[in-house]
């Protein structure tokens, strides 16, 4: 792990954090032949069919757990490339590919929508929903998609721009598209939609700019909007939608709709056919800092909770607040898996989750009642969750109201959208694991604009934080930890030599299987976590990998490409010549010999820069400034991401118009935002400056 990109990231204070049919078909020798639909039965009987992947965490339980065991722990060794799939992108890949008879449904940054013979990687058809790129202004994190959704004989993807599209299955033609946003509200999605008794259900991101959160319905064969369920109250002057959300209300002060209030869901659903209820995973709080979006404290439900809803009316059942009155962006948007365990008086039905703050969470999935909470990494905003009130216990100044304060788990959180899995064999949860502190400060001074970001944090104050102050707060760099839900511990962990981290599978073969931002791809005993395997996939891995079987034999995919996060946090990926930051589909079955081009990377040549005088004030104000505004894509110490440009690589072309386009817009077209409301031109000079000085050490 590099350690100078974090020690900005804390001085700056800039952290980011950082989600089926009547026609699906069999496919020999990459031709469909035979009409087979993706139903509510196939999904919840998936166990019966392991060949297939027909949802996004599998089944609706999401455990991310595969019963085959043709590739197991005594063969894995023997692990080869089948075949890869390039992908025309160096953007962010979160992908959960979803199988069907042969059939690989994949999708890619900016929402694009791949289908691909599952046995040899041959494309059959590409649906691209043309995602404007000027929308990527409202993304806080990178333009990835992490799946679609099958039901009937459609496809259902939600787009970056906040639309739902239905696609025939078998020919990639679009059937429905259906707004599901605001189109005036800096909306994003990226989640995968789930589809639940005939409706697909999505929610959205935005909560970082300024937007109430919601998730909706939509019936899978028309797109008609069947329910649409708000997470946090709006303004009480014009009514409630629901006595849950005035009960919700009663939690809130100030004037937070006038802010959004924020709780977008963003990634996480599961859903109990038996129970027939809809889990759903809320965020954090618009702005963060309570102190600016509810001034008189508060729990400011439903942030940072688990909601159980009534799939087919989108009404309220019950919900936990894992953080009450969050200020940490602590969302509990992260990955939920239902399981039923016996814990030593009998089998219940819980479901878990390990959220951003830290705290990994069972509970009893009927009744919402906390059964366990304890700590999966080290935190220092809460000393324990109480059992009996369900709320954690706060430490003093956590909540950086006077001062700056150095918190534990970052906003990126302990966790963050990583697909954790769940094995029923040996009872583990995988997790992957974040481990970074953050600097957190009050803004005394916070105005609201709207369409921008909104934290109500100071960057200035936290950057005052010392060196000795964050080195009280260790990085850990963690790959897997193998928590046991029962004895409520870690068993195992797998160290890793990355900060970031990539999505979880687990098998019936005793095996674990996760990449790495190196690009190394690995699979893990489930039981002991001695690795048994490994390969390298010449591009970054964040996303999780799934197995299916075609034709009697089993395959495993990865989706590699890493994108603005991993950028961020390695700095310049083609720093390392074994890998690119291009989108790949990658997937291996026994024996199988074939092999990856070489990775790409090489030295760029350093363009001549212009002769502008910068002194070193502004240096220094504007690298907080681009620690606020510009590392978030740009990448830490203007090291680029291998995604969005490298700005130390800037000609002097781009330096000589430079405010023209960073406030007035001149790259909009290009997925480059406008500034103009926020940065005034002293302070564009200044980022000017300091982009310049970092250019120039490089050619020192
Ligand atoms: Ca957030």
């Amino acid at each position: 792990m590099s350690a100078r990109p974090f020690a900005f990231l804390f001085l700056s204070g800039v952290f980011r954090v950082v989600v089926i049919v009547p026609l699906i078909f069999f496919v020999g020798c990459g031709e469909p032949t035979t009409e087979h639909p993706v139903t509510a039965e196939r999904i919840i009987n998936a166990d019966s069919e392991p060949g297939n992947w027909l949802s996004h965490g599998r089944t609706y339980d999401e455990q991310r757990f595969s019963p085959l065991t043709q590739i197991n722990d005594g063969n894995v060794a023997d692990l080869g490339l089948a075949w890869h799939f390039d992908i025309d992108t160096t953007r962010a890949m979160e992908a959960t590919p979803l199988i069907a008879d042969g059939v690989m449904y994949v999708t890619a940054a900016w929402s694009v929508l791949y289908a691909l013979d599952a046995s040899t990687g041959t494309p059959l058809w590409k649906y691209d929903p043309q995602v404007p790129k000027s929308w990527s202004t409202y993304a806080c994190c990178d333009v990835p998609n992490r799946g679609a959704a099958l039901w009937g004989d459609m496809v259902y993807v939600a787009t970056l721009d906040g639309y739902l599209a239905a696609v025939d299955a078998a020919t990639g033609t679009e059937v429905w598209k259906v707004d599901t946003i605001d189109r005036q509200a800096p909306f994003t999605i990226t989640g995968a939609p789930r589809v639940v008794k005939g409706k697909v259900i999505i929610g959205n991101g935005g909560a970082e700019y300024g937007v109430r959160g919601f998730v909706s319905a939509f019936d899978a064969e028309t797109g008609e909007l069947i329910w649409k369920t708000y997470i946090v109250p709006g303004n009480p002057a014009d009514g409630f939608e629901s006595d849950a959300l005035r009960m919700a209300a009663d939690t809130w002060s100030g004037e937070w709709w006038t802010m959004g209030g924020g709780g977008t869901a963003w990634d996480s659903f599961a859903y109990d056919p038996e129970l027939d209820l809809l889990y759903v995973g809320t965020g954090n709080g618009s702005p963060w800092n309570r102190e600016v979006r509810s001034p008189g404290g508060g729990d400011n439900l439903f942030l940072s909770s688990i909601l159980a809803l009534r799939p087919d009316t989108g009404e309220y059942v019950w919900h936990y607040q894992t953080t009450p009155g969050d200020t940490w962006d602590y969302t509990a948007t992260q990955h939920m898996i239902l399981a039923d365990i016996d814990f030593g008086g009998g089998v219940r039905k819980v479901l878990m989750q390990a959220p951003k703050n830290g705290f990994f969470y069972v509970l009893d999935r009927q009744t919402g009642k906390l059964i366990s909470a304890d700590a999966y990494v080290p935190l220092n905003w809460a000393s324990h969750v109480d059992l009996d009130t369900g709320r954690p216990v706060e430490l003093e100044g956590a909540r950086y109201e006077q001062n700056y304060k150095v918190i534990f788990p970052s906003s990126w959180g302990g966790h963050n959208w990583h697909p954790m899995s769940y094995s029923p064999h040996t009872g583990l949860v995988y997790i992957p694991l974040l481990g970074q502190a953050e600097t957190f400060a009050n803004s005394k001074e916070f105005a609201f604009i709207e369409n921008h970001l909104n934290l109500g944090l100071d960057f200035e104050e936290s950057s005052k934080v010392t060196p000795e102050e964050l080195a009280e707060h260790p990085e850990i760099a963690v790959r897997i930890s193998a928590w046991d839900p029962v004895a409520r511990k870690e068993v195992f962990r797998i160290d890793s030599g990355s900060a970031w981290n990539a999505g979880v599978l687990s098998t019936a073969g005793n095996l674990v299987f996760q990449g790495e931002a190196s690009g190394e791809f690995a699979a893990y005993a489930a039981d002991s976590g001695e690795q048994l395997w490994s390969t390298y996939a010449n591009t970054g891995i964040m996303a999780p990998p799934v197995t299916f079987e075609v034709d009697g034999e089993q395959y495993v995919t990865v989706v590699g490409g890493w994108g603005i996060f991993m950028g961020m946090f390695e700095g310049d990926p083609t720093a390392d010549e074994s890998r690119d930051a291009i989108g790949r589909v990658l997937t291996y079955k026994l024996g199988a010999k074939a092999t990856l081009p070489r990775a790409t990377a090489e030295t760029r040549p350093l363009p001549e820069l212009p002769d502008i005088e910068t002194t070193v004030e502004q240096i220094g104000h504007g690298a907080v400034l681009y620690g606020a505004r510009c590392a978030w894509c740009h990448g830490v110490n203007a090291r680029g991401t291998g995604s969005v440009a490298d700005l130390r690589y800037a000609t002097e072309e781009t330096h000589a118009i430079w405010t023209a386009i960073v406030l007035d817009g001149a790259y909009v077209p290009r997925g480059m935002p406008v500034f103009g409301e926020v940065l005034t031109e002293q302070e564009a000079l200044a980022i000017q400056a300091y982009v310049l000085d970092e250019a120039r050490q490089l050619r020192r």
